[in-house]
């Protein structure tokens, strides 16, 4: 019988991803145990996790924050920001260069919420100039709304910056840090924000399960009676905490135990600073060796991240992505389709518990499988 990865003895095809990511075998092992769901030890974890997010914002319970857990992906998360903390009559300016920005306009218009939404190119940074212009103009507008990395082409919109034209506006600033959180250095109250979202599964390297919403607790309590839906009540999953540290409804337990230790794991890494540096050692190597392999990245260096990086098609007939994912997956590496509407590219992330040597590895074989498909670089 042939050797393949469904067998325990194998080992899982690496993930350049943006998440679900490759994980430790420590953190998968973590899932390894039965946890209930309303038991104290449980409930005590939860406590932990919850505080240990607030320490990897620099950020403390004491000082008045909250990490609000909330079962699902990272897109519930965003949702149940909108639906809980928008005022009924309330208006959202939601700033979009990539498929994350355009998701949040189809939340916005599911919850039935006034908005309107900024574009730039997905090349191209969020303008604070026009939203400048937009809330000036436009009084009625109560939040703003922003992508930290779009992870559709790896792209770092200046949170900073747009934060400073919405506290001139006294507006509420709500950001999508999923593929950022952990893993880029995030000042909350310098940049003003509100709401910031992230998830279990992006930099934190833990798996799937659920998302967590940073902000204010004065902030979310005054949001009383907004909610539009129950299991998205984000005010009312933080006062299911309050009463007896439990999730309403039932709990991803298994990831977030996987989650305590990738916490730990993060610590160990040295935080913030160490995940980031590993984060930006990967993406400088892969950069240099796809433009040996004669690659070039689709957007400018000055607007890169290290999070994950677009790679034009190759200018061949003889190239085709399906081909090329296929093989590549044959070898044990698993690359990430375009998301971008109007360039063909594919993409590769840089994140989770890859390094160096591993892109080297994953490089090396793209370079195989280029001469293997008959496909020549100029
Ligand atoms: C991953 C991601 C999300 C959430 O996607 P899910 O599939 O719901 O986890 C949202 N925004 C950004 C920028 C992301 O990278």
């Amino acid at each position: 019988m042939k050797l393949s990865a469904t067998l325990p003895t194998a080992r899982d095809k690496l993930l350049f991803t943006p998440g679900p990511l490759t994980t430790s075998l420590s953190v998968k092992q973590a899932m390894l145990h039965d946890a209930g769901s309303w038991h104290f030890e449980f409930n005590a974890k939860v406590k932990w996790v919850r505080e240990k997010i607030l320490e990897v914002a620099a950020l403390s319970s004491d000082a008045g924050w909250e990490a609000i857990l909330l079962q699902g992906s990272g897109t519930f998360g965003v949702e149940a920001v909108f639906a809980t903390c928008v005022p009924p009559n309330g208006k959202v300016a939601v700033l979009a260069n990539g498929a994350y920005g355009e998701r949040m306009a189809l939340m916005l218009q599911h919850l039935k919420i006034d908005h309107l939404v900024l574009r730039t190119p997905e090349n191209t940074p969020n303008d604070p100039a026009a939203l400048d212009r937009a809330l000036a103009a436009d009084t009625t507008i109560t939040h703003v709304a922003i992508v930290h990395c779009e992870t559709t082409t790896g792209l770092l919109n200046p949170i900073a910056e747009v934060g400073r034209v919405v506290k001139s506006h006294r507006r509420g600033y709500i950001v999508d840090a999923m593929s950022s959180f952990a893993a880029i250095p995030i000042d909350l109250a310098a940049a003003g924000i509100d709401y910031l979202i992230s998830s279990a599964n992006k930099c934190i390297e833990g798996v799937p399960g659920f998302s967590f919403v940073i902000c204010r607790r004065e902030a979310l309590l005054a949001c009383e009676g907004y909610a539009r839906c129950l299991s998205l009540d984000l005010l009312d999953q933080l006062k299911g905490f309050d009463k007896n540290g439990q999730f309403r409804y039932t709990p991803p337990t298994h990831s977030l135990l996987a989650f305590e230790q990738a916490m730990k794991e993060l610590e160990y890494e040295g935080g913030v600073a160490g995940r980031g540096a590993r984060y930006r050692r990967n993406h400088e190597t892969l950069v240099k060796g796809m433009k040996q392999l004669g690659f070039r990245p689709y957007l400018n260096p000055a607007v890169q991240s290290y999070i994950i990086t677009s790679f034009s098609y190759p200018d061949s007939e003889s190239f085709a992505f399906d081909a090329f994912y296929r093989r590549l997956s044959d070898r044990g590496f698993i690359i990430y389709p375009g998301k971008i509407s109007r360039a063909n590219t594919f993409r590769i992330g840089s994140i989770g518990r890859i390094f160096p040597s591993d892109i080297d590895a994953l490089v090396s074989a793209i370079g195989r499988v280029l001469n293997e498909m008959g496909v020549k670089m100029v």
